[in-house]
């Protein structure tokens, strides 16, 4: 039996270079290594000299590496078993895991505790609402470990909310869960200056 891990944070808690590091460490020491993200994020993806995309996990200080793409419709434990049937995997590694369905996070549980191969999942606690998203959620409430990647507001004190901000940098509280974005849309603040900006207009 193996274990579910969420290791969670706010934007910009260095989540993608936790994931990229984890798997170096294992990939050091001669593990197979799956690298998996959901194709709601795909700002990095590009496409190949085949016309082939390519998905990337980034991280902003520098760190990247080529992932699998995993689809919303897609069930991750027949994908890991054809995958396993033809290649060794030691270990699931998942970035911006928020975006896994509920459904996708029981096969990885499933996988775990039955194929015997940890899932470590990378992402965020809840969206520019402070609402769980629903990956988040599922890991919640299943996960055997659950860890948190801490970032400072810039007042000093722990960022646990994402505020979206708009073209001004301004905060905007309506909108779709879903807002594909890097540093200038997002921005990972305590629930203090969350409800000063707010409530100023900044
Ligand atoms: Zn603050």
């Amino acid at each position: 039996m193996s274990k579910l891990y969420f290791k969670f944070g706010a934007m910009a808690s260095s989540k993608t270079a936790n994931a990229l590091m984890t798997r170096f460490n294992y990939e050091e020491k001669g593990n197979h290594v799956w690298l998996i993200k959901p194709d709601l994020d795909n700002r990095d993806d590009y496409l190949d000299e085949n016309g082939n995309r390519v998905t990337v996990v980034k991280s902003r200080i520098g760190l990247s590496a080529v992932a699998d793409v995993i689809r919303q419709d897609e069930n991750l434990l027949e994908r890991f078993e054809t995958l396993r049937a033809a290649a060794p995997v030691d270990v699931i590694i998942c970035d911006e895991c928020q975006f896994l369905t509920g459904e996708q996070v029981d096969q990885m549980k499933y996988i775990a505790e039955y194929c015997d191969t940890p899932v470590l999942c990378f992402g965020l606690r809840s969206d520019f609402q402070t609402k769980l998203f629903p990956g988040s959620q599922r890991l919640f409430e299943i996960a055997d470990s659950i860890t948190e990647i801490k970032s400072v507001c810039r007042c000093g004190k722990k960022a646990i909310v994402n505020a979206r901000l708009n073209e001004r940098g301004q905060v905007i509280t309506e909108g779709e869960q879903v807002c594909i974005g890097g540093n200038d849309k997002y921005e990972g603040m305590c629930w203090g200056c969350w409800q000063d900006r707010i409530k100023r207009g900044l």
